[in-house]
């Protein structure tokens, strides 16, 4: 089969969506005014990207890209470095940083993400390497219910004295459930502060920047934590990762990260100021175009009789596009096409392996210019029933649509071979 057919049948789905990447584009316009306003605000500068070294004391380039973070997360300071390793490492800061032994942590959307397991102690995974419960800090969790909504009888039911913070992950992170909008997120912290006013309400904002025109602060969340190599950075940070909140509270997660007499004052900001507010500038345009490809793929693989979720109309909280194509073949099939439209390494071909962490086996298509950039057009599946695969990102609209047709491509090969 040619990419001509594939991309026409792409072409098609796409004419019957244009009102739905109206929407997306007001979205991105109200963010992209945002971000400007804030580096204007700020006076953001050429001379602020001046690489700083050592322990970079009344470093200005830092503190401007932080008051700038600061600004489009609505906070009052935001932590955002280079020191910061990942996503996983700015919710284990934001988490560590505020718990005390005894304090209770309750998460209302479920088990976080995976890599974070470890770091409250579930299932005893980072047992004695100080995960939260190594301090005596307790845990527990409500399920999302299965429409995807909080359960806020059950999350009355757990919410006693000792609860100190509740955590709330706004992506899907994989899981067959919907991710939370604004708005769900809104009602859930209008719910918890009813219940108890201090209560910290944590946001696991990763995947979520930029989606819609407010973020979880702004609705009475008190912290926030993501990662730079995902929707905040554009695509162009190499590394970093960001919480942002209240100034007491980010404190403690400042002295957390590097220790309680420098917390903010120290910390070299190794040339990275550019592409960290270049970066956040250009970051709404980028995930508009993540949405967008994402929509599309679902409209595509909706039209082809697939189960698709999210579904082309329902409201999204995050970058990801889960089809469920049904059979291990066809997940390779997908993976490969979205390696061979990567601009980088499209001469390999991805397959499943036994990734650490993970019961199945997992697939993976990448090409990435940023190793392990999430923002970038990728690929993954778990090799299990009922064989879902997830795609994400594309630094453009135009590349995300030419991998959905590569992947497409792929799809229909294999069935043409299979009559
Ligand atoms: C990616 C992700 C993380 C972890 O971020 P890393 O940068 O990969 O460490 C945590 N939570 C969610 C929802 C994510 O999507």
């Amino acid at each position: 089969m040619e990419l001509e057919s594939a991309l026409k049948i792409v072409d098609k789905a796409e004419e019957s969506i244009k009102d739905r990447f109206k929407e997306i584009d007001k979205v991105c316009e109200c963010n992209q005014y945002k971000v400007l306003k804030a580096m204007q605000d700020n006076r953001l500068a050429l001379r602020h990207f001046s690489e700083s070294t050592g322990y970079a004391y009344g470093d200005e380039g830092r503190e401007v890209c932080e008051r700038i973070y600061a600004d489009v997360f609505r906070a009052e300071v935001c932590l955002v470095r280079p020191q910061i390793v990942s996503g996983t490492h700015a919710i284990s800061l934001m988490l560590q940083g505020v718990l005390r032994p005894n304090d209770t942590l309750l998460s209302i959307t479920g088990n976080p993400y995976d890599t974070i397991l470890a770091t409250i102690g579930v299932n005893n995974l980072g047992e004695d390497l100080g995960s939260l419960m190594d301090f005596g800090i307790k845990y527990d969790k409500v399920d999302l219910k299965d429409d995807g909504n909080v359960d806020f009888e059950k999350v009355r039911e757990k919410i006693d004295e000792s609860v100190k913070a509740v955590f709330i992950q706004r992506s899907s992170g994989y899981k067959d459930t919907k991710a939370l909008t604004i708005k769900k997120i809104e009602e859930a912290v209008q719910f918890i502060k009813g219940i108890r006013e201090d209560i910290i309400v944590m946001v696991d904002n990763c995947y979520g920047e930029f989606i819609e025109k407010k973020e979880p602060l702004e609705v009475g969340a008190d912290l926030i934590a993501g990662s730079l190599i995902k929707n905040p950075g554009g695509g162009l940070v190499s590394t970093g990762g960001y919480i942002a909140g209240d100034e007491e509270n980010m404190k403690k997660v400042a002295a957390r990260l590097s220790s309680p007499s420098i917390a903010f004052e120290v910390g070299p900001n190794l040339g990275v100021i550019r592409s960290y507010t270049q970066g956040l500038f250009m970051a709404p345009k980028v995930v508009s175009g993540a949405i967008k490809g994402a929509v599309l793929t679902a409209k595509v693989f909706e039209n082809l009789g697939y189960n698709v979720f999210p579904k082309v109309e329902d409201k999204r909280s995050d970058i990801i596009q889960a089809v469920e194509l049904g059979s291990e073949e066809k997940i390779k099939a997908y993976c490969l096409g979205i390696q061979k439209a990567c601009a980088v390494d499209c001469f390999v071909e991805p397959y499943p392996w036994d990734m650490p962490g993970y019961d199945d086996k997992v697939i993976m298509a990448a090409g990435n210019f940023i190793e392990g950039s999430s923002i970038e057009l990728s690929a993954d599946a778990p090799i299990r029933e009922p064989y879902i695969v997830y795609q994400q990102g594309g630094l453009t609209y135009e590349h995300s649509k030419i991998g959905t047709a590569m992947a497409l491509k792929e799809i229909m090969e294999l069935e043409g071979e299979n009559g």
